[in-house]
């Protein structure tokens, strides 16, 4: 699919009620943080909470998980930070791990 904004191909493209058209995360987060700098900080925030969690669910640390996410543990940082977003494989991978995880410690 084409983002009808910036014109990408990404498969992360998705209806956008801000654009009234399919547009990419990147477009639509970055049309939020202009329109609605609150709602944008609360995603930003929600995001940043669910890596941290779930790099604590895993019981790994960020040196640990970052071969494992196939990022720089630099990367991981600025994602708990919220200086970066981590991206759709990234997060893909991360909740397959926490599942295998929490498969071999429920009984
Ligand atoms: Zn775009």
């Amino acid at each position: 699919m084409k983002c009808s904004s910036c014109n990408k191909s990404s498969w992360d493209v998705r209806p956008s009620r801000l654009f009234k058209s399919v547009v990419c995360n990147e477009c639509h987060m970055s049309r939020l943080k202009l329109k609605d700098p609150d709602l944008h900080s609360v995603i930003i925030e929600q995001r940043r909470q669910h890596i941290k969690q779930s790099r604590q669910t895993l019981n790994l640390t960020q040196v640990q998980l970052a071969p494992l996410l196939g990022v720089s543990v630099k990367s991981i940082k600025n994602y708990e930070q919220g200086i970066r977003e981590p991206s759709k494989s990234v997060l893909i991978l991360l909740e397959q791990l926490v599942k295998a995880e929490s498969k071999r410690g429920g009984q």
